[in-house]
């Protein structure tokens, strides 16, 4: 293999002409039309003899032909980068001037300003792709030929860069190579058990790893179905459900099917597997799950830096003792292949039960952050070790617990303050749905806790008792010193607390 499309090619079904997609638009596709769409569109890219690590930047509406795109930078030997749709003027303006595109496409409202940076950013080609299938990209592609052959670049040869959710700050352009990405999705089709079988229901943006390379190769190199949605809507996964097997979601996306009352065990009788990550699941929600479906969620965890590193089991983990347990507020074990460490400041690697920053190695860690030597070189050991920038500790029995990002740790009077432990320890009380802590200045301790907090609806628990409460179950340097009550909390695309932004919010709360 020296082209990631050539190995999911080779996993579609010998019988071209059975459905490869159905979308909630009613739409059905084959592989045939997978396959002779991105041939297309791979013809027309190459067309324009690009130097090789030319990117193709794309803000696109999810679609069949989006995803179509996607397959065919593969198949031409360029680099994918998409961008979340949700970005504006000045954020895309600052992507296409870091990636610096060869190509852009873009939907057909926004042409008229986005061709302009792509063309000041040095791009040979802007097309423009709609949701309903308009734009200068597939009129364009109809004319070009539909067989290629995917170029043979190498699996060491850069696939995607993928910029991450810039939930700490701004985002970074993390290089992934088609050798990358092919481990990860090879890896995770046997860890999760894929069969033949298997349908999985698609409901995520496809702009981002979860979405575009999890779900999407997962299926692909199964050669299995997807039924797919342009955008989530609860009523739409409880009709699929019947037909499907596979679910993947973030945790929002799992809060919300548990507030639909057709959500029962007969509707997802025919589902073989739920899985969630990009965000910790609450263990609320986990265990809502299984009574209203009798189904385990399996939580997962990874990043666009290196795609996953760390599953719970899907069946017996021979390499833990054949333990087979789903453990909720857990991300369970390292994928076969993949090195996983807690590390503390020095790098050293700490024991079972220790807290300290998650380092990983293996086969899908990415190339370095693009255009950012410095910060790439800041973020590696000097023995090969990727600092993921989270906090956690593994158990006895080998699973690994996330308690925070290092960004969003507290430090108050000389004391390591933990978030997801208070903010667990919150959403215990009466009247809790969700909370989150983040730590602000202060004149005394340097910096102390601050809670946000959502009240179940018709519930208004008291601020004060809240505290009150927590002063019975922690330590007082983990007390937060004030506890508000909140609609909501911000939250990015991937439904990912921006504590960065309550952080804003809250700064002056003592000064
Ligand atoms: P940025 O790096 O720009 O601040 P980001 O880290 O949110 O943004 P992504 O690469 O999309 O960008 O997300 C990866 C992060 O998501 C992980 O580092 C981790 O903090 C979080 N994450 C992913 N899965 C889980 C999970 N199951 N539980 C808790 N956190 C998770
Ligand atoms: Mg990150």
């Amino acid at each position: 293999v020296n082209n990631l499309y050539d190995a999911l090619r080779a996993a579609f079904p010998a019988d071209l002409d059975t459905w490869a997609i159905e979308t909630d638009d009613g739409l059905v596709y084959t592989w045939r039309d997978l396959e002779r769409g991105s041939a297309m569109i791979a013809n027309l890219l190459q067309r324009l003899d690009l130097p090789a690590g030319s990117r193709v930047v794309a803000q696109v509406d999810k679609s069949v032909e989006a995803l179509m795109l996607y397959l065919a930078t593969l198949r031409a030997g360029l680099v994918y980068v998409p961008l979340n749709t949700a970005y504006q003027p000045a954020e895309v303006a600052y992507f296409i001037g870091d990636a610096e595109p060869a190509v852009v496409v873009c939907t057909p409202d926004r042409f008229g300003w986005v061709s302009k940076l792509g063309f000041r950013a040095g791009a040979r080609a802007v097309y423009t792709l709609g949701a309903d299938r308009s734009g200068t990209l597939l009129d364009r592609a109809v004319h070009q030929p539909d067989v290629q052959t995917p170029v043979p670049v190498g699996l060491g040869a850069l696939a995607s860069i993928i910029y991450t959710s810039g939930t700490t700050g701004r985002s970074k352009g993390a290089m992934l190579t088609h050798g990358n990405l092919l481990a990860n999705a090879e890896v995770l089709r046997t860890y999760w058990g894929w069969r033949a079988d298997d349908v999985l229901i698609h409901v995520l943006p496809i702009f981002h790893v979860h979405g575009l390379f999890v779900a999407v190769h997962g299926a692909l190199l199964n050669g299995g179905p997807m039924l797919w949605a342009a955008k989530f809507d609860p009523h739409t996964v409880l009709q699929w459900l019947p037909r499907a097997t596979v679910f993947m979601g973030v945790p929002t996306l799992y809060t919300r099917l548990l507030a639909e009352p057709a959500l029962t065990p007969e509707r997802c009788a025919h589902m073989r597997l739920f899985i969630s990550g990009s965000a910790p699941l609450l263990i609320e929600t986990f265990r809502a799950w299984t009574v209203r479906t009798g189904h385990t969620i399996l939580e997962r965890y990874g990043m666009s830096e290196t795609i996953m590193l760390t599953s719970n089991p899907y069946g017996p983990d021979a390499r833990y003792g054949g333990q087979a347990e789903r453990r909720g507020g857990t991300v369970g074990f390292p994928l076969p292949g993949v090195e996983v460490r807690i590390a503390d400041d020095a790098d050293r690697a700490l024991s079972a039960g220790e807290v300290g920053g998650v380092q990983v190695r293996g086969p899908s860690v990415f190339q370095g952050y693009w255009r950012m030597p410095e910060k790439t070189r800041a973020e590696f050991t000097a023995d090969g070790w990727f600092r993921t920038g989270d906090v956690g500790f593994f158990d006895e029995r080998g699973y690994l617990t996330l308690v925070g990002r290092s960004k969003d740790l507290i430090i108050s009077g000389g004391y390591n303050v933990y978030p997801a432990e208070v903010e667990g320890a919150i959403n215990e009380l009466p009247g809790v749905a969700e909370s989150a802590v983040i730590g602000v200045p202060h004149p005394d301790f340097g910096e102390v806790g601050v809670a946000l907090v959502i009240a179940q609806p018709g519930q208004h628990p008291d601020p004060e008792a809240i505290l009150a409460a927590l002063r019975q179950r922690l330590a007082n340097y983990k007390i937060p010193k004030r506890c508000f009550l909140v609609d909501e909390l911000p939250r990015n695309a991937m439904g990912k607390v921006q504590k960065n932004v309550l952080r804003e919010r809250y700064r002056d709360t003592f000064a």
